[in-house]
Order: C-alpha cells, then structure tokens, then sequence
C-alpha cells in the first residue's frame, strides 16, 4: 500500500519539550508531511487558554489523549508521570497509528513516528509493533545526551554505580579532551528530586538507550558549531537546531501561560538599546521565598533596568510570592527600573536590541535562545540538565558567568548586582556570544547544516516501509 508522508509527533508534556517538538512538526509540514501533533489532555487546554497557536489553520492536526494522572495532581513529578504515560498513552497512540489506517482517516494514513526521547522507550516500541518508522528527538544538549550514550562506559570507569547511576565519589571526568570537566553529581538524573526519583529517571533513560538503537534516526536540538566535541563522539546523533518555534511563526506557539507581549514588548521599546537585565527560569524553577526576595533585592541593587517574569507557582510548595518592603513602589511602578511579566513571548524579547543580558536557569531551550539572539547570560542552574548547560555557558563557549551561592546555599544580593555588572561591561564575552549567534543562524539557514540534517533525516522519514 502507498500513502503520502503523515508523521505523528510526540512531545515529553512540559513546556520546554512542546516547544522544540511543535518546531520540529512545523518543519515537517514545510517538507509536505501531514503531521499528527498529540498533547496530553492537561496541557491542550493549557494550550488552548493561552491561545498560544495550536490552531494554525489545520496545517497541523492535534490530538489530546490522557496521561493517567487526576485533574489536580503535581504534573512536576517527572517519574510519576513518566511511568502513568506508558500505561495510558501507548495504547492511545498505537490505536492512533491503527485507526489512521481506515481509508476514510482525512489525512491518511501515519507512516511514521516522531517522539521525545525522555516520553519513554514505549512509543519507538508502538512504531516497532506497528511497521512505522521511528525517529527520536533529544531536546537538549548532545554533550547530555553523550552521557547517556556513555552509560557503560561511565560504570566501568567506576563514576557511576550500576544500579541506580548514583555518583561514586566526585572524581572529575571528560567525555571527549576537548569537552568540560563533569562531575558525577551534576548528571541530568542525580539532579532530580529524591534517591527513588533519581534511580527512576536512571532506569528510564537507561531504558531509552536501549530503544533508541532500533530507530532510525535519533535528531538533537543543537548545532555543529557549538558542540562539536560531543557530536563526534556519536555521528549518528544528528544536530538540527536551534530549534525556535517563534522563529519560523514570528509568533509564541506552544505556551501553556498567556504570554504578556504588549506589556513586554511596548516597555522594552522604550527603553535605550542594551540597556535591560531579562530575567526568566523557564517553566519548573522554584524558589524559597529567602532566595526569591534576595533576587528581587539583587535586581534593585544592580541599578539596571529589568525585565523579570514571575511565574505564579515560582515559589517551592505552592507558597504565594510576596516583594519585600517597598520594593514594587520602589522599582516597578511606572517609569521604574524594573517591569515584571508573568510569562514572556520569550524567544521575541530576546531578540530586542533593549536587551543587555539574560538571568537564566540554564534550561536547553533558553541556552539556545540565548545564544541564538547573542545576549550574554548569568547562569543559574535549578535542575536536571542545567548544570551541564551552566558548564557549556561559562567554561566551554565563555558566553556567560555563574551564579555562585554562598556557604548557606543563597545566591546574595550583592553578588547578583555585582555579576550583572561585570557581564554587562565584557566587551570580550559580548564578542563570544555575537560569533555564535552568526554560528547559529547560519546552521539553520539553506544551505547551513543544521538545516541539511534536517533535510537528510526528512527525506528517510519519506520512505513508506509498508
Ligand atoms: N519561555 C517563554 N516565556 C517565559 C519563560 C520561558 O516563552 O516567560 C519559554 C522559553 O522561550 C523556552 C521554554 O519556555 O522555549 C522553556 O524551556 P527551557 O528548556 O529553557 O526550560 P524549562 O522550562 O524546560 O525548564
């Protein structure tokens, strides 16, 4: 049987991962695939209220389905609901891919699969049952994903334990000479949650090692140029991005939050060219309300003028946030220093010439979009990957600083204020970042070669196998 190209695209459900993967979809539908986009059911309608683009006049077909948990439970539980999605997800994507196969399905019928890698090795074993071609997506780092490639490799050399990919020890390791010094306790799964999670995560992504080997291709959010001491130590992992979603709509797609774009948008224009400290931790981060209110002294202190987005779950056990004394009279009222936003069209203020340097947790995508619009970055690691992320940032590239913590844990005022400024002032590091956001935007142009990958990997995905 003969069918056009019809791919079935499966996001991991947080923001950071919708994004990329909606990019990827996008992308895919340039190349005259018909594309099944599938969300889980909370965060659709997530979608849905921010009427953040998932209607984009059908070119794109979605598909809410549910993950399993109840209406009001924690969806940052990362294990918990990785391991529910299995249970509800895999059967509703395989009569997915089954269904498609009625002659009267619209858009024919799915001749391949597209998934997040971190959803879990149950969607390339949907593809596998079902005859589809299967490709993953690494929305992160391809230095993070060479540590899950090096699994075997990082036992044997006695950094990680077997069983449960806990640290044994600090001993510093290199993947590659060229790449950074790691540390054990800085892997993506020892920084999640508690043991039990982060045992978890290790089998999981343990599992997805194993699952990637019989797809067919496995694509990552990065380009040549910025790592290519990782991506030689696994050619087969092909790089694709940056992959920025507004870039190719020129608006925010994807966003479970209403982004505030008038609000951001028209401040910013009035105010001189890099002259604005952004401030944002992207979609999990949370504080303690001690750390919260010394980044809100910090950002005073500095003097400059701000741009903060402050979630309202930005604070840890679902605490409401409070300014300290004055502090919005002083900073925010009209005409202040300082503008807060509860969601930003992110990828758009990064790119306005207002903006000077970006405080920032580190998360994959706002790396790359850092790098991608060349502003500078303070780098504030929360979680999972970011350390990494962090390391690439100041040591590797030499595009940011970092944000340290003093003997009790808190990152003070006065070295926030203090680091904003030396940021501000490097000329050098100005140049850095400049040099790869050329880097960046040549890859994903005609001809660069985050643009070619992406061209490779699509034309094999073309190949009906049945
Ligand atoms: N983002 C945004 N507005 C904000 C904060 C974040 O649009 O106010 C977007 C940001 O552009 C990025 C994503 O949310 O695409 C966050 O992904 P990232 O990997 O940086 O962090 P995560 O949320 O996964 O921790």
């Amino acid at each position: 049987m003969v069918s056009s190209p019809h791919a079935i695209v499966i996001p991991y459900p947080a923001q950071g991962h919708v994004i990329p993967l909606l990019e990827v979809a996008h992308a895919l539908a340039d190349r005259g695939f018909a594309v099944t986009f599938v969300n889980t059911e909370f965060n659709h309608a997530r979608v849905a209220a921010a009427d953040a683009g998932m209607q984009d006049g059908g070119r794109i077909q979605f598909v809410a389905v549910p993950d399993g948990m109840a209406p009001g439970e924690d969806r940052n539980q990362v294990v918990r609901l990785t391991i529910l999605m299995e249970e509800f997800m895999a059967p509703k994507v395989e009569e997915l891919v089954l269904a498609s196969r009625d002659s009267g399905a619209a858009s024919g019928m799915i001749t391949c699969m597209v998934t997040d890698y971190n959803v879990g090795s149950w969607a390339l074993e949907v593809a596998q049952r079902t005859g589809i071609r299967s490709a993953a997506v690494w929305p992160a780092s391809a230095a993070v994903m060479a540590t899950l490639l090096s699994f075997n490799k990082l036992i044997e050399d006695k950094i990680i334990d077997a069983e449960d990919g806990s640290a044994l020890g600090d001993k510093p390791f290199q993947l590659n000479p060229d790449m950074p010094l790691m540390h054990s306790a800085h892997l993506a799964w020892n920084c999640v949650g508690d043991h039990d999670q982060q045992t978890a995560l290790f089998r999981i992504l343990n599992e997805g090692v194993r699952a990637i080997q019989v797809c067919d291709f496995v694509i990552c959010n990065s380009f040549q140029e910025a790592e290519p001491a990782a991506l030689s130590l696994f050619p087969n992992v092909l790089p694709v991005g940056p992959l920025l979603t507004g870039e190719r709509s020129g608006k925010a797609v994807g966003h479970f939050w209403k982004p505030e774009d008038e609000e951001c948008m028209s401040w910013l224009d009035a105010q001189p060219a890099r002259s604005v400290v952004y401030v944002a931790f992207g979609s999990f981060t949370m504080f303690d309300r001690r750390q919260f209110e010394e980044l809100a002294l910090g950002l005073e202190l500095s003097g400059k003028r701000f741009l903060w987005v402050v979630r309202p779950d930005i604070l840890q056990g679902g605490a409401v946030h409070t300014y300290p004394d004055g502090f919005l009279d002083r900073v925010c009222a009209a005409g202040g220093q300082g503008k807060l936003v509860t969601w930003s069209p992110q990828q758009r203020v990064l790119a306005h010439p207002a903006v000077a340097c970006f405080v920032s947790h580190c998360g994959w995508n706002s790396t790359m979009e850092g790098v991608r619009n060349g502003v500078p970055f303070l780098a504030w690691p929360y979680f999972a990957d970011q350390f990494v992320n962090q390391l690439y940032i100041s040591d590797v590239w030499k595009v940011g600083l970092k944000a340290v913590a003093d003997e009790s844990g808190v990152i003070t005022k006065e070295h926030i204020a203090g680091r904003v400024e030396e940021l501000m002032g490097n000329a050098d590091m100005r140049e850095r970042v400049e040099a790869m956001k050329k880097a960046a935007h040549e890859s994903i142009q005609e001809g660069g070669s985050s643009y070619g990958n992406f061209d490779t990997f699509a034309e094999h995905m073309l190949n009906v196998i049945f």
